[in-house]
């Protein structure tokens, strides 16, 4: 379950950062979303989108494409805020899971805690 919990709030992550660059629209989001590796079905991503949007992160903008009508997200400056929290905080988790990672560093991690 841990996995699937950092893997929706990764999406989300990526969802932000996305919507920071360009106005983007779900099934366009679900096909990156693809490219990277996750599996989301529009019955979870539609309700993530709109969640999104409750919660400030991201402004809805309905733009009529010949017969239909698309829904396209975009960033608020509260969504931006977010994902530069977002943002520290991965790069804390990269810092000790990946580059900290026992064997992967001539620096042991432990010896930070050394000094003094
Ligand atoms: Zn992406």
């Amino acid at each position: 379950m841990i996995l699937r919990d950092l893997e929706l709030g990764a999406m989300q992550a990526h969802i932000l950062y996305h919507a920071t660059i360009e106005p983007i629209y779900g099934s366009w989001m679900a096909g990156e979303l693809a490219h990277h590796g996750y599996t989301i079905s529009y019955g979870t991503l539609y309700p993530m989108l709109h969640r999104m949007q409750q919660e400030g992160l991201l402004a809805c903008e309905e733009r009529r494409e010949g017969s239909q009508l698309r829904k396209y997200y975009r960033a608020t400056e509260q969504g931006v805020r977010d994902l530069e929290q977002i943002r520290q905080r991965i790069r804390e988790l990269y810092q000790e899971l990946v580059l900290e990672k026992p064997g992967a560093s001539s620096e042991h991690p432990s010896s930070r805690y050394g000094e003094a």
